[in-house]
């Protein structure tokens, strides 16, 4: 069953329409001069600019600030199931080209702008696709989606998650839920996958995010080549991603601390899942990352490599100053565990935060640190997560020596 869209004329500011041309893929509710009719969520909308010319087209959301979501930032093209299939396919030949399925089965296959489908993410772990919707648009295509997606023979079963906003307002999800089975059983959804080799678990339906941030599979990576014979700390370390890689790299410890529990028996199983790693010593701690980084520094505690890779702190443009202290806090911890010589590695997950404002911050806490930081390395968005322009960056990371 596919959708049957309805088309809407959506007139927008000369702001949205240089926007767009600059490739921006949201027109938020404020650019919007004119609607002409009502509209619901997953209509086409045909934009038109203040000379009341048609030049690109979206899907329409009336729910949220982000109104419409661009698909063709030109005319020429019709939006439908064909389009639809064609961006699916795209996506998967360029992922196919990478990962050939042995050592690694968990990527994104679809991320939003990147593959031309803004406000919606699929990932894939083994068999299973996880559908993350973030706008209400994509909710009628679902069907016309999972078509799509099911031309893939090896993908059985498919997984609806919701972002935290969709989820507000059941009302609105057109009788979808979180967590609501799209194709194929339950009982074969994969609950693990591999990445380089490591077998990892996944909760497709309750983990973080999709289940796993398949992001940082190349940080990680590196993180694992810098790692032999040396004692590493893992700050937000979720089901224990950059430490698995750091036992593989011939790490001689590894401490890893994350706040949620059931991240940490995760990890635990991820551990017996890689019954090989276990050479590496393993100190497992359920804590605030804060509160543990300190007290490991009253302690006298130090370590080769640091790694740092907190939630976003900086969700909006006005929440960056408070993130700024914690940023600034983070540096400071952990440059004062790094032993001279050492290694931090400093992430960020929020497109608020920009490269300088992050080596800003480390700059800050290593002189409160009395220690000097050369950044040697900085890396962003991995081959699965590709960005049409840098304001979708969200992800970044420094790779700095610490020297006192
Ligand atoms: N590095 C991980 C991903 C980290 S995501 C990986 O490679 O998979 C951020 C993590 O921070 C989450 O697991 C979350 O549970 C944890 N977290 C959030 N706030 C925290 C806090 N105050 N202290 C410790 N962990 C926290």
């Amino acid at each position: 069953m596919s959708h049957t869209p309805q088309r809407l004329s959506v007139h927008v500011s000369s702001r949205a329409v240089r926007a767009i041309r600059d490739g921006a893929v949201r027109v938020y509710a404020g650019d919007v001069t004119r609607t002409r009719g009502t509209g619901n969520a997953g209509d086409i909308a045909i934009l038109y600019g203040p000379k009341d010319r048609p030049f690109a087209l979206g899907v329409f959301d009336p729910h949220s600030p982000v109104q419409i979501r661009v698909l063709c930032p030109t005319l020429g093209e019709t939006i439908d199931a064909e389009f639809l299939r064609k961006r699916v396919r795209s996506a998967r030949a360029r992922r196919q080209k990478h990962f050939d399925g042995t050592q690694t089965n968990g990527y994104r296959l679809i991320h939003g702008p990147g593959d031309g489908l803004p406000g919606l993410v699929v990932d894939r772990y083994h068999h299973t696709a996880v559908v993350k919707c973030y706008s209400h648009a994509w909710l009628p295509w679902l069907p016309t989606l999972v078509d799509a997606l099911t031309e893939d023979p090896t993908l059985t079963t498919g997984i609806l998650r919701l972002s935290r906003t969709l989820q507000q307002d059941k009302d609105l999800l057109c009788g979808y839920g979180e967590g609501r089975i799209l194709w194929g059983l339950e009982e074969t959804l994969s609950t693990e996958f591999l990445e380089h080799g490591i077998r990892f678990e996944v909760d497709p339906k309750h983990g973080q995010k999709t289940g796993f941030f398949l992001d940082q599979r190349e940080n990680r990576q590196r993180v694992g080549a810098l790692s032999a014979q040396k004692d590493v700390l893992n700050v937000f370390c979720y089901t224990g991603g950059f430490s698995l890689y750091a036992a593989q790299g011939g790490a001689h410890s590894v401490v890893s601390i994350d706040a949620s529990q059931q991240a940490m028996d995760a990890l635990e199983r991820n551990l017996q899942l890689n019954p090989s790693l276990r050479t590496t010593h393993f100190d497992n701690q359920c804590a605030d990352a804060f509160d543990a980084m300190a007290r490991l520094r009253s302690a006298g505690r130090t370590f080769d490599i640091v790694i740092v890779d907190p939630p976003s702190f900086a969700k909006k443009m006005r929440e960056l100053d408070n993130a700024r202290g914690a940023y600034q806090r983070l540096a400071f911890e952990a440059t004062s565990l790094t032993a001279s010589g050492g290694i931090v590695v400093f992430a960020s997950c929020s497109s608020k935060v920009s490269d300088a404002f992050l080596q800003d911050a480390l700059q800050h806490g290593a002189r409160r640190a009395h220690a000097k930081v050369d950044v040697f390395e900085s890396t962003g968005h991995p081959i699965d997560h590709p960005i049409p322009s840098d304001d979708d960056q969200y992800l970044k990371c420094l790779y700095a020596r610490v020297h006192r």
